[in-house]
């Protein structure tokens, strides 16, 4: 698990980034948004080793249920390349995907249960 700095980008690259964080253990998630998503996921990490290069204003943010977790997409390709974990605003992760010389499909990944942490036990 090494902590390299990675370079990334949505697809159409207007949003461009770089994050110090390992790719494993990667994770998916099994919540009613991350399943429609599909995206392999970084393990969480401070939210200071995320630096957003350019493309700040090209960011939309999506949130639901609960509304703490921060959700963002490029809106012009649509592109998810992280978000703010629902468990610790402080923790983000970022959608292996989206860099730069990172296979995701030759990682090993988990699912975490998200599905359960879902649900609003209130309303
Ligand atoms: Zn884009």
């Amino acid at each position: 698990m090494s902590a390299d700095l990675l370079q990334g980008s949505c697809h159409c690259g207007a949003v461009k980034f770089e994050v110090r964080s390992p790719v494993t253990p990667a994770g998916r998630c099994n919540c009613s948004l991350c399943r429609r998503k599909g995206a392999l996921m970084t393990p969480p990490f401070p939210a200071s080793e995320l630096k957003i290069l350019s493309g700040e204003d090209s960011l939309t943010l999506y949130q639901f249920n609960t509304r703490v977790a921060r959700h963002y997409f490029c809106k012009h390709c649509g592109i998810y390349p992280f978000h703010q974990t629902r468990k610790d605003p402080q923790l983000w992760r970022v959608n292996i995907g989206c860099l730069e010389g990172v296979d995701p499909y030759s990682l090993e990944a988990g699912v975490a249960d998200g599905a359960s942490l879902s649900v609003l036990e209130d309303a």
